[in-house]
């Protein structure tokens, strides 16, 4: 009889936990993973899947008025809501029995239920009964953090939004961080008047200054509205259905739809942790060391839980490397450093590495190249937005070490070019790459 009903007990579904379980069962480990929704997690079911299919869906607004300029003879078209949305929602189902099939095929169970911690190796699931297992993974990931204003539940969040019976016309987005400005820009393409608030006067903190306003600028001329230094007051409900929202420092604002994009928290509330002797930080996400073990010996965390960096690459090498080292004999950690990331706004914005603010900090000297232009499709598409790629050099070394770009297809060139900036190559190095032309991407090796 084995001493435990499993070597390793997934709670959470999602990029994390899923990684995690179907690598320890291909390592030789009985695994269980739990999960209350849907097999997937944030990212695929209500998170950068369908939002990335909406970007996309978005985006025709554009092309499709830019394919006049290129000689093409496009009708009066219109949009509806109702066909992408649920296009994109089978999309989604499509890939959750994916992810279902994968766990299966490698012999993991699933149990569709709520799990909670009752002890170093106990877990209680919602049907009463209790199992034990030699390890516990906290992989619960996190939700959308709503102010608590009064009428906030007169509000939608991320989970909500994939769903809408139909388009607003005037939307209010609160916060604005990755969400906000993904979603401002997805709605503004699709015709809706979009204002969004933030309590203080910065977007995508973290991102490099230069590339933040840019991304303002543009997103200002496309016709979207920004409010600052606004803190939500609150939320009241008309006759009509519309909504009205007080904020400091502005007056109030009626809408259709507030959509509150505000952070994220950790879920741990009522997971039974405190009692395992798992501890918390101040913002309840769970406290690990490098290899994502908590401070109780048999009870490890990844993903947005612990509140590291928050994206889905992250939580998947978390899982990997959490798997290879318990169950398959190969460890390794995760290197945080140079982890790229990409807001999908309307153009969308990419980075990896120091910021030149951050690099001004933390280097004695640093040099900074730019390339600010307009992608030859947009000039002949008479679109007057520029884009912006920054590269910020250790002035003493000339090793590159942050790469920020706004501008068409970002995300997709940072991707390539970030390799590049792990592999700690130098500004010498990409100026000795021939460039690839015509392209957006050959201004990385052609900056002055
Ligand atoms: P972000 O952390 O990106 O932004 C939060 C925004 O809300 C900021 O503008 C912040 O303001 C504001 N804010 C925070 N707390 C409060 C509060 N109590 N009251 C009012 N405003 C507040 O969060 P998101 O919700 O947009 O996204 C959550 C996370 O999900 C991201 O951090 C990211 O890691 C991940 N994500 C990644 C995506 C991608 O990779 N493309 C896409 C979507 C999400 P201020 O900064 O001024 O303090």
């Amino acid at each position: 009889m084995a001493e435990f009903d499993y070597d390793l007990f997934v709670i959470g579904a999602g990029s994390g936990g899923v990684r995690a379980a179907r690598v320890s069962a291909a390592h030789g480990a009985r695994v269980a993973i739990a999960e209350e929704f849907r097999v997937g997690g944030t990212c695929v079911i209500r998170g950068c899947v369908p939002k990335k299919l909406l970007v996309y869906g978005a985006h025709f607004a554009e092309d499709l008025k830019d394919a006049r300029r290129f000689g093409w003879n496009v009708p009066d078209c219109d949009f509806d809501w109702a066909t992408l949305r649920d296009n994109v929602l089978s999309e989604v189902d499509r890939l959750n029995g994916a992810y279902t099939t994968t766990l299966e095929s490698h012999k993991v169970e699933i149990i569709h239920q709520r799990a909670t911690v009752a002890g170093a190796n106990a877990v209680r699931l919602a049907d009463g009964r209790t199992v034990t297992a030699r390890i516990i993974l906290v992989a619960t990931g996190a939700r959308p953090a709503v102010p608590g204003c009064p009428g906030h539940e007169l509000g939608i969040t991320s989970n909500e939004v994939f769903h809408l019976d139909a388009l607003p016309k005037r939307v209010l987005i609160a916060g604005a961080g990755y969400i906000a400005n993904e979603f401002a820009g997805i709605f503004n393409e699709f015709g809706s008047k979009v204002t969004l608030i933030n309590r203080t006067d910065v977007i995508l903190r973290g991102y490099d200054a230069a590339i933040r306003d840019r991304l303002l600028q543009i997103s200002t001329a496309k016709g979207i509205e920004f409010r600052f230094h606004a803190e939500f007051r609150g939320i009241t409900k008309g006759d009509d259905g519309s909504l009205t929202v007080e904020m400091t420092n502005h007056d109030p604002i009626t809408v259709d739809r507030v959509l509150f994009a505000t952070g994220r928290v950790p879920n741990t509330e009522g997971l039974g942790l405190e009692g395992a002797g798992v501890e918390l930080d101040d913002k309840g996400a769970v406290k690990v060391d490098a290899d994502s073990r908590s401070s109780c010996p048999s009870i490890y965390a990844v993903g947005d839980v612990t509140n590291r960096i928050q994206l889905t690459p992250v939580a998947i090498r978390e899982g990997q490397a959490f798997a290879d080292t318990m169950f398959g004999d190969k460890p390794w950690r995760v290197d945080y450093d140079n982890v790229p990331s990409a807001v999908f706004s309307h153009p969308p914005m990419a980075g990896v590495g120091l910021t030149e603010s951050q690099a001004r900090q933390q280097l004695g000297s640093v040099k900074v190249y730019q390339s600010d232009f307009r992608a030859m499709k947009n000039v002949l598409a008479n679109r007057n937005e520029r884009a912006l790629y920054k590269m910020v050099c250790d002035g003493v070394t000339d090793r590159v070490v942050g790469l920020h770009m706004i501008g068409p297809d970002a995300p997709e060139i940072l991707q390539a070019a970030a390799i590049a900036v792990k592999a700690g190559l130098t500004k010498a190095d990409f100026d000795q790459t021939v460039a690839l032309h015509p392209s957006m991407a050959e201004e990385l090796v052609l900056m002055r």
